[in-house]
């Protein structure tokens, strides 16, 4: 209802003004900063908006040429959405006061009647999910290293929000959510469906089971109890996506770890020239390597049934940075 959003949008303000360092965007701003929302500075639609390429000017952030200041992505939310408000809301609260090189920075909002708006820093190579799937004809290799890469990289992120003051458990972590810098530094993005750690037991209770499905860890999906290691498990499957080439959301159901055993197989077996059915060709060059035996080896572990047998998300950036080295 009205009372409902206006309520959500005030509880909104006051956590917003918490967060001193994001600034505060007119509507007027960034109507002009994407051309009016011109169709051809769309960047993609997710499940609550639309995010558009924006320039602003990097002092002031005020408006500028196209082409000239600093490139954004503007996220702008429908309107009368309720889970989509609590998500922007989830998002500023969120993003707004955590800072670290593997997360999107946040760099401000816009709050006016009835528009809604994030301004992010832009990724310019867009999502691990486009490179993993949408198979665009100019990414021809998607190499292993450069998927260890962005592994370590998104790693660090999870590994931070757990370490941080408050805990914080991503909740939906999955291919689509890791952005990509002009280096192919990973960050984290999305924040809609964060949720504050356990504050006096070991999970958080949710009433309501959301996620994505391929992801979502199976004692998430089973009882509705969050635990930081569900991220871990979200973090195996991103993992296998990278080594299989296959995508988790066409999964028909989650893989078992008999299942992973034989899809693993060859990986597991360090031999050369055991065939699989879930093989990238653009990595399969690479697929005998120790360093991905290794990986193979720590997909399994996170992805294990109990969360208590999954390694933390910072043993996991050990094993990984050490499986670079
Ligand atoms: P979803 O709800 O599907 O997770 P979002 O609404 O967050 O997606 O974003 C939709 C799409 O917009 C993404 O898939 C991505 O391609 C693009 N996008 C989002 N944020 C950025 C950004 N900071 N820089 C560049 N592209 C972005």
């Amino acid at each position: 209802s009205h009372d409902e959003r206006n309520e959500v949008i005030s509880n909104a303000n006051g956590q917003i003004l918490e967060s001193s360092n994001l600034e505060k965007f007119t509507f007027a701003d960034l109507k002009r900063a994407t051309k009016n929302f011109k169709s051809d500075t769309l960047l993609g639609e997710g499940g609550f908006g639309k995010v558009y390429k924006g320039w602003i000017d990097q002092k002031t952030y005020a408006p500028s040429k196209s082409g000239s200041g600093m490139v954004v992505a503007i996220k702008k939310l429908n309107s009368g959405s309720m889970q989509g408000l609590a998500e922007w809301q989830s998002e500023v609260n969120f993003l707004g006061r955590l800072s670290h090189p593997n997360l999107v920075k946040l760099l401000g909002f816009c709050w006016e009647d009835k528009e809604l708006l994030l301004v992010y820093e832009f990724m310019p190579k867009g999502s691990l999910e486009n490179h993993l799937f949408r198979r665009n004809p100019n990414i021809e290799s998607f190499s292993w290293d450069l998927r260890l890469k962005i592994a370590i990289g998104a790693a660090r992120g999870l590994a931070f929000l757990h370490t941080s003051e408050k805990k914080v458990i991503y909740r939906d972590f999955k291919a689509s959510n890791i952005l990509l810098d002009e280096k192919y530094n990973a960050k984290i993005s999305d924040f809609g469906l964060a949720k504050l750690g356990p504050s006096g037991g070991e999970s958080h209770v949710t009433t309501r089971v959301m996620g994505t499905y391929g992801y979502a860890a199976p004692e998430y999906i089973a009882t509705g109890h969050l635990y930081v290691k569900s991220d871990v498990y979200g973090f195996g499957v991103v993992l296998l996506e990278m080594l299989s080439g296959q995508r988790a959301l066409d999964w028909k159901r989650p893989p078992g770890q008999r299942n992973l055993v034989e899809w693993l197989k060859p990986l597991l077996s360090h031999k050369k020239k055991l065939k699989t059915t879930i093989m990238d060709s653009r990595i399969e060059g690479q697929y005998s390597s120790k360093a991905m035996v290794q990986a193979a080896q720590l997909t399994l572990k996170c992805l294990k049934a109990d969360p208590k047998n999954r390694p933390s998300m910072k043993e996991v950036v050990e094993v990984l940075e050490q499986i670079e080295a």
